[in-house]
């Protein structure tokens, strides 16, 4: 069985994402994630995130199966009205939780007041 390299919150990278996930850190040495965002017509727009939240990679765009982005995208470059889903899948080992809330607060806007 091959070591798992990368580990994905929330919810787990398909096979497809994956693939394209470890690529995207084997070429982003500064990347301890890689931002994955789903758009409602099937594309993809993946990043690699640095430990301060910052862009380590240009943004990927790219579809499953598929030799380029659909027209949509190619138009409106993957607007994030679009968006179905986002996530941070980390790389391992992956960032104390600390960093991980700082950086997906950043990156993917997400806020969770459950302190106190
Ligand atoms: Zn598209």
């Amino acid at each position: 069985m091959p070591a798992k390299k990368v580990a994905a919150t929330n919810r787990p990278a398909e096979k497809g994402e994956m693939a394209m996930v470890e690529g995207i850190l084997e070429g982003s040495p500064d990347g301890v994630g890689v931002a994955v965002i789903r758009l409602d017509c099937g594309c993809r727009k993946m990043a690699a995130i640095d430990k301060n939240g910052e862009p380590a990679s240009k943004i990927i765009m790219y579809r499953d199966q598929a030799e380029s982005i659909c027209a949509q995208c190619k138009e409106d470059n993957g607007d994030f009205m679009r968006v179905t889903e986002q996530f941070i899948s980390w790389s391992t080992p992956e960032p104390d939780i600390q960093t991980k809330k700082m950086i997906e607060a950043k990156v993917l806007g997400v806020q969770e007041e459950q302190s106190n």
